[in-house]
């Protein structure tokens, strides 16, 4: 570590839904920052407007609010460093783009878009760099005074960087180790283009200087630019400020073969985005974590643990917990399998741990989306600690709960009619009258009391208690029957062995 502040970025371009590959890399900033008392900035890198899409900042912002992962520095919070958006700092980047190209590290291009598509065509593996960049149209290629003509005509031109023949670059990455590079396989990337808007290229290594990023984690799709980057700070003398990297693993497809893409998502039925994000363009909505019925707690979890561990077996982490056992250095190179079962485990894991009092609003917003609205947050409360052991996803709270509110809309009729006779029919109206006598059901004396009962009517009581259950419930699942008919009270239970023996009788 070196002894300047810690300073992290999350730096996405606003081009759709967050991957939870993205989220991951917010995660292991966020934990990096917090743990080392730094700060987390959110920077968003939208200079390719015709990447931009409409309403991917405010999804970006929501997620990781959704998350808990809030940045000290952004676009909304502000900051010393602001502004936080690249497209609004645009005025700033030609300044070191035009220093490059007097120092001779980069130079002006004026071919046009048909001329580079037709060299393309024509020429296999065509890359704008050593091999060609004499034959083009570039002030390294043409006479000064041809350059300065176009120059002042105001000739459409971008600026690539000069790529340097023949050199090894090397840089110590966090996670990888030692990495090099060849420049020779490198191309001449464009720096600052057409419109005066730079690339991610140079505006990612200005920013990061600006903005004293001290480390700066990212996906490993972002390797291959590395050496660009590693130039850029040496040409423009700012090497001595470069921020330690990590570029951390990718994640890999359920049976390991390449990364995880949304189309896996869709084609294996498992989200591959935190939240929900709809294309207005294409009017395709792709699911999320969050709507499918994920503990944003469970969500980070199982992300932590996608590529990295602290060393023991431990697999459910608290936020506080991850701040103080992360480590970037124990995040592994390789690839981590996403596997969504597992994903589910977590999820389950969290929701059996959260008390009832954290998981009520979760609980009651599911209800409401069936319209069933709680006032008695107590007797909610009480139901949740009884099945709360159930519950995978945050939907199943209505399958688990929703008969506690409502009558069953069916009932799983072929368990009980093949069984059903009189004299089934003729206990349970019996039963009611014996209910009807009570004062109110406790659990602890009417199991024992309709136990005795069933035993003095000469029947076995699970032929009993199953049909209950399902009049109660309508399927063979849930808590003990007795807590479920206390929970209902005397008088629904009344009506729904009423209208269970109509059913099962018919
Ligand atoms: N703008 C890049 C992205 O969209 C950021 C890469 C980086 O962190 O350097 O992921």
């Amino acid at each position: 570590m070196t002894d300047k502040k810690v300073r992290v970025r999350f730096a996405p371009s606003p081009t759709g839904g967050l991957h939870l590959g993205g989220v991951r890399t917010v995660l292991f900033n966020y934990l990096f920052a917090k743990k080392h008392k730094g700060d987390f900035v959110l920077r968003i890198e939208d200079t390719d407007q015709t990447r931009y899409v409409e309403g991917a900042e405010e999804y970006i912002l929501d997620c990781l609010k959704w998350c808990g992962l809030e940045p000290d520095e952004s676009p909304v919070a502000g900051g010393q460093y602001a502004p936080y958006r690249q497209s609004e700092r645009k005025a700033l980047y030609r300044e070191y783009a035009e220093r490059l190209v007097m120092q001779g590290h980069a130079y002006y291009a004026f071919d046009t878009a048909e001329e580079l598509d037709k060299n393309r065509k024509e020429i296999p593996n065509f890359q704008y760099g050593q091999a060609y960049r004499d034959s083009l149209r570039n002030s390294l290629s043409l006479p000064q005074h041809e350059v300065d003509a176009l120059l002042d005509a105001g000739t459409p031109h971008v600026i690539r960087i000069k790529m340097p023949a023949d050199e090894t670059i090397s840089f110590h990455d966090m996670i990888r180790g030692h990495v090099s590079f060849e420049t020779n396989q490198v191309d001449d990337k464009v720096l600052l283009k057409a419109d005066g808007m730079p690339t991610y290229h140079l505006a990612v290594v200005v920013d990061d200087y600006l903005m004293k990023i001290s480390h700066a984690f990212r996906g490993e799709e972002w390797l291959p630019s590395a050496p660009v980057h590693l130039l850029l700070w040496d040409y423009l003398g700012w090497k001595a400020d470069m921020p330690q990297w990590a570029h951390l693993p990718l994640i890999l497809k359920p049976d390991g073969h390449g990364k995880l893409s949304k189309r896996d998502g869709a084609r294996l039925g498992f989200p591959v985005y935190a939240m929900s994000w709809f294309d207005a363009k294409t009017g395709e909505l792709t699911p999320g974590f969050r709507e499918l019925g994920f503990l944003p707690e469970a969500f980070l979890n199982l992300l932590a643990t996608l590529g990295w561990n602290d060393g023991t077996d431990q697999e459910i982490f608290t936020l506080d917990e991850l701040i103080e056992k992360f480590s970037i250095e124990r995040v592994n190179k390789a690839g981590a399998k996403f596997d969504f079962e597992k994903a589910k485990w977590f999820n389950a894991e969290w929701i059996k741990r959260s008390d009832a009092t954290t998981l009520l609003p979760h609980v009651k917003t599911i209800l409401a989306e069936k319209n069933i609205n709680i006032t008695d947050d107590q007797r909610l409360i009480t139901l949740i600690d009884l099945i709360k052991d159930r519950c995978v996803l945050l939907p199943d709270f209505y399958q688990q709960l929703g008969y506690f509110f409502e009558e069953p809309k069916s009932y799983d009729l072929a368990s009980v009619k093949p069984k059903w006779n009189d004299q089934k029919g003729d206990f349970f109206k019996e039963y009611i009258e014996k209910l009807a006598n009570i004062e109110a059901i406790q659990p602890e004396l009417e199991e024992p009391a309709f136990k005795a009962f069933a035993e003095e009517k000469g029947m076995k009581i699970g032929d009993v208690m199953m049909p209950f259950r399902i009049m109660l419930v309508g399927s063979k699942f849930g808590p003990h029957v007795f807590d479920i008919a206390a929970s209902l009270g005397k008088q629904e239970t009344i009506n729904r062995i009423t209208k269970g023996l109509v059913a099962f009788s018919a």
